[in-house]
């Protein structure tokens, strides 16, 4: 990727920072340093072939003496980190997966898997693991997996809930034992929720979950349960879900009436659905789990069409963070017999590898002020698409969108707005840099609009309000890489 007029110099810093904290052992991702004692702890389990990776069910003692070990093997490749614990005390552990494991890469995206929010959906906890090994072991010899690792930093949680795991038992398919957290909360039913006040009291994993997609900008992400075989994407949740809360009729109504709920990125979502969908052995045959149970056409649905939940990850993740969140149901079965792992593994894999390439997508890009210095939370909304998301410290954003031209107006606190056309390609990403002028002297005639998402609202994308200036963006191509085909 070739460097932005402007953005030498930070790169440069990053680098140096990037080799002297990498000797010390410490992760630039704000909150979350992978201690010096789990380093110490692999070393050893490595040294006794600890990264070696059965198929079978790992407890989380086994799960964490497995991340260990392999963070203690690969360094140069990984970084383990935890995000806070479980209300029993448990670690809620993250392995990253990068060229670039303890330092983000200027301009390229992070993203990341969670599995097992629900803790008796264990086949993804598993998938996760095997991800991790797979993808270790593959940096020297496969050309595309070295590309997504030099261009992406992967995320991996393998159990959001691992109280709840403790307490599950292989084998059983259909029960909830196990799928709540230790005080008995669903955890895809805590996040905030935007259509409908959500009264649950907020719990440690949720909280943790929460803090964690605040300090780190993730473009893509994605959510592994079980029960099913679907890729589901948001809207989870309806506004008509807010309008008759408590009545009973309404109540009839949501469990029959089965509406969608379409977000301003349902093409992007249904396409991304599709990627997981298409590339699995099974799924996008949307073949029902047993008699009576839904089938999918494609593979693929829409969260509320299926059933409306409150308080749900993906609505949050895209809502609240602009980060693209669909749930992936990946067996019919929910703990099925750890035999059976190495087929899931052949089903999910190629899916999950290309699913996370798609955050190459679209357009991404910085936004900056006058003298080359960064905006950090500006916000970025591309037209008709009224979700904002925001840049990061170092002014950066992106934009998963599929072919076509668009209209992005970009705002901040003290500056001008900005509107600019953009075209996205199929084949690459498109680079849109934003320079942002400074309001001082300027009188608009209107206020910026910093709204919020409104669902109900149509926005006409003809009429703008904003104060008219100099488009400052270019829109070009990275020149040095493509997205790989295969
Ligand atoms: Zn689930």
């Amino acid at each position: 990727m070739t460097d932005r007029k402007g953005n030498g110099m930070l790169r440069l810093l990053l680098v140096v920072t990037f080799i002297v904290t990498t000797s010390a052992q410490s992760a630039q991702d704000p909150g979350f340093h992978p201690s010096e004692e789990v380093t110490t702890l692999g070393e050893a389990e490595a040294r006794d072939g600890g990264t070696d990776l059965e198929f079978r069910y790992h407890d989380h003692e086994q799960l964490t003496r497995y991340l260990r070990a392999v963070s203690a093997r690969y360094p140069a490749l990984t970084a383990l980190y935890s995000i806070g614990k479980s209300v029993q005390g448990r670690d809620l552990w993250v392995m990253v997966i990068s060229a670039s494991p303890y330092e983000h890469m200027l301009g390229k995206p992070d993203v990341k898997y969670v599995a097992n929010i629900h803790g008796n959906e264990a086949v993804g906890r598993e998938l996760l693991l095997h991800l991790i090994q797979h993808l270790v072991t593959s940096y020297d010899s496969d050309s595309y997996i070295k590309w997504l690792l030099d261009n992406t930093r992967i995320h991996l949680m393998p159990s959001m809930n691992p109280d709840g795991f403790a307490i599950s038992k292989e084998g059983q398919c259909d029960t909830i034992h196990g799928r709540h957290n230790a005080r008995r909360y669903d955890l895809n039913r805590n996040f905030p929720d935007y259509f409908k006040a959500n009264t649950k009291q907020p719990q440690p994993e949720t909280e943790a979950v929460k803090e964690w997609i605040s300090k780190i900008q993730f473009t893509l992400s994605g959510s592994l349960h079980g029960g099913a075989l679907v890729a589901s994407y948001p809207f989870d949740n309806t506004p008509s879900a807010r309008i008759c809360r408590s009545s009973v009729l309404c109540s009839v109504f949501q469990s029959y009436a089965h509406s969608p709920s379409i977000a301003p990125d349902d093409d992007v979502f249904r396409h991304l659905s599709l990627v997981y969908s298409n590339n699995h052995a099974k799924m996008s045959r949307g073949v029902s789990c047993k008699s009576g149970s839904p089938r999918f056409e494609h593979g693929i649905t829409n969260g509320a069409a299926w059933y409306p939940l409150t308080g749900g990850m993906q609505d949050y993740n895209y809502l609240w963070h602009g980060c693209m969140e669909i749930t992936l149901e990946i067996s019919c079965c929910k703990y099925p017999p750890a035999h059976e792992l190495p087929k899931y593994w052949q089903d999910n894999k190629q899916s999950m590898i290309k699913y996370l390439a798609e955050a190459h997508r679209g357009a991404h890009g910085f936004v900056m002020d006058e003298n080359g210095n960064p905006v950090e939370r500006a916000a970025v909304r591309v037209k008709g698409r009224d979700v904002a998301y925001h840049t990061t410290r170092y002014g950066e954003f992106w934009r998963i969108l599929l072919p076509g031209t668009y209209r992005v107006e970009v705002t901040a606190e003290g500056y001008l707005p900005q509107d600019v056309e953009f075209i996205v390609i199929d084949s690459h990403p498109t680079l849109l840099n934003v320079t942002l002028h400074s309001a001082k002297g300027y009188v608009p005639s209107l206020p910026a609009s910093r709204k919020k998402y409104r669902p109900n609202r149509i926005r006409s994308s003809s009429t703008s309000t904003s104060t008219t200036t100099t488009a400052a963006a270019t829109t070009s191509d990275d020149g040095g890489w493509k997205f790989p085909e295969d």
